[in-house]
């Protein structure tokens, strides 16, 4: 309860226990579910009206604001005017009076949470995973961070988690308050303060005329002030926040709830934190059922297409729903924009819509723009790293600790996932990120496969390819794969003639990729090497290896083979 409330009771209890009769006004309470009909017999259980009334005075003052507003609408009713008017100065301010008066839907538009999209479909699990934090927040002010990829639902599923009657009435009787953050710069965000200072202000029909805060700071103590003297029990979300400038406006110890793609933003500010994670992608049905929705065709007619397209954009809410609504408007392309996503045309896909981006492509190249130089140079560089590796810690040749910094860094802004359950982590992609980031480079592919092969000089100059770590099995599997994109057909060349490479291959992945290789750049190889390999093929298979070096050296003795494994001979020799 409000301060100022309580403190109105205590002073005016003494007139309230004299004049007022209990269960009268307890009739109109219970119906407002302002208090339970155990909590009625506990007070009409004392023995005389005065002790009763002292009784409800008693759990008033135990209970919250709205109760305490269904009290004074209860003396009202009842004809109790001179008691209403003590209580009237120091009413608390709740959005609604009475649960039947005020229905959530008014609550929520008032605070600005919007409406469900046009096409809409129930993700319980979701909802009540962000409800149950939200619950967190009754008692004590606190953050629920709520992230996952662009277009995963997050602001959807925000707005669903509030759309819920009993959750405002138990923890944001006082409103809930929607921002939309997305990227933006200072004074945007202090005119954001600002309208939302003004609208708090304006909800107190007080008459005094506030200028409006001129600098972050000032915004800040302002909403600190409004937050904790009238609007404790209010909920704000903030939705699509990037950067912690804007939390740390907010920091100011009321409850919050954010969306963000950025997973760690919160760390930075006071107080209790829950996170949700939302998944990248619904599931089938509910992906189709979208299409059928705004494609007005029943589920169960879609065309064949229809699968094919969710199943590409792997459920993404978002791409799903722009495709569903192109096709609306040209019933007939369902065959168009299936192509369109399998040749990686998002910017095809574009819708104007209430989504901050008009296009697929800039909803996923947002969360590149904004990462460091450094970082977004190894991101770029995933584009190129084989398809078949889940293991992307190889890809950064830095230290260990550098390494989780990255992927965290990147799984933090759900641009790229594990799957914590395998050992070691697995990290991948989603299919339209690699998709995009394809597309994006798709002129820069051989100075990317070039920077990889850069990386790999860079970390075994002096180093052994071993069969121990997942960096060496990297390059000794992919090296000759990069090279060969990278177009640095020399590198290739020297590589793949190496009697060294050759050992070390051969011996930690055994003869077979050593040959596919060959097979793969035959076309650069050379005669002789290529010989070399068929006839003595079959002894890579032996264990222990053999020596490379001696069965080099029963090469023709003008051939490269004998060359190399005379040099490496003489090299042995010369070492002892
Ligand atoms: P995020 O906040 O994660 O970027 P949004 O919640 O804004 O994503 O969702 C992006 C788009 O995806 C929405 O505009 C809507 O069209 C569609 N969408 C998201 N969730 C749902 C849902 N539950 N049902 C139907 N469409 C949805």
């Amino acid at each position: 309860l409000d301060e100022r409330a309580r403190a109105c009771l205590l002073t005016s209890r003494h007139k309230l226990e004299e004049i007022m009769k209990p269960a009268y006004l307890m009739d109109h309470m219970i119906s407002d579910e302002a208090i339970t009909v155990e909590e009625e017999d506990m007070i009409t259980n004392q023995n005389t009206k005065r002790e009763q009334a002292a009784a409800l005075v008693d759990l008033l003052l135990k209970k919250d604001n709205y109760s305490f507003r269904s009290f004074y609408n209860a003396l009202l009713k009842e004809e109790y005017d001179e008691l209403a008017n003590l209580l009237k100065e120091d009413l608390p301010l709740t959005q609604f009076t009475s649960s039947s008066q005020c229905p959530v839907q008014t609550l929520l538009s008032e605070g600005g949470v919007p409406p469900r999209p046009e096409a809409f479909v129930p993700r319980p699990k979701e909802e009540n995973e962000i409800r149950e934090k939200l619950y967190k927040l009754q008692k004590q002010p606190g953050w629920v961070t709520v992230f996952g990829m662009a277009g995963s639902g997050k602001s959807v599923l925000a707005s669903e988690a509030v759309r819920h009657k009993e959750l405002i009435e138990e923890c944001f009787p006082e409103g809930i308050h929607w921002l939309s953050i997305g990227r933006l710069d200072k004074p945007d965000l202090l005119a954001k303060i600002q309208t939302l200072c003004f609208r708090l202000e304006q909800n107190l029909d007080s008459q005094q005329f506030h200028r409006p805060p001129s600098t972050l700071d000032e915004a800040k103590e302002r909403l600190r002030f409004l937050m904790i003297r009238k609007y404790t029990r209010t909920l704000l979300i903030l939705d699509d926040v990037w950067d912690s400038t804007v939390l740390k406006a907010v920091d100011i110890h009321c409850r919050i709830l954010l969306t963000t793609r950025n997973r760690s933003l919160a760390d930075v500010v006071n107080g209790s934190k829950h996170e949700v994670e939302v998944n990248s992608g619904l599931d089938e049905d509910k992906a189709l059922e979208i299409l059928s929705q705004l494609s007005k065709i029943e589920m169960y007619r879609l065309p064949e297409e229809a699968l094919s397209i969710v199943k590409k954009c792997q459920g993404s809410p978002l791409a799903v729903s722009m495709i569903g609504s192109l096709l609306r408007e040209n019933p007939d392309r369902w065959g168009y924009y299936l192509r369109q996503l399998e040749k990686k045309q998002f910017r095809r896909i574009r819708k104007s819509s209430s989504y901050n981006y008009e296009a697929l492509d800039q909803a996923i190249a947002a969360g590149i723009e904004d990462l460091s130089d450094d970082y977004r140079d190894l991101y770029n560089l995933l584009t190129v790293l084989h398809k078949d590796v889940k293991m992307m810690s190889v890809l950064w040749g830095q230290d260990q600790v550098d390494t989780e910094d990255t992927l965290s860094e990147f799984v933090n802004r759900a641009m790229l996932f594990v799957d914590s359950q395998s050992q070691p982590n697995v990290f991948y992609l989603h299919d339209l990120q690699l998709d995009f980031l394809l597309e994006q480079n798709k002129n820069q592919l051989k100075s990317l496969h070039k920077k990889m092969v850069e990386r790999y000089v860079h970390r075994y100059r002096d180093r052994p390819l071993t069969s121990r770590d997942e960096e060496s099995l990297y390059w000794i599997r992919y090296l000759a794969y990069h090279m060969a994109n990278a177009n640095l057909f020399q590198e290739l060349h020297s590589l793949l003639f190496s009697l060294d490479w050759i050992s070390v291959k051969g011996q930690i992945m055994g003869p077979a990729h050593l040959i596919n290789d060959y097979l793969e750049y035959g076309s650069i190889l050379d005669k002789e090497f290529q010989e070399f390999l068929s006839l003595s093929g079959h002894y890579l298979e032996q264990r222990p290896f053999p020596d490379i070096v001696q069965l080099a050296l029963s090469q023709p003795h003008t051939s490269e083979v004998y060359r190399q494994a005379r040099l490496l001979a003489q090299e042995r020799a010369k070492d002892g």
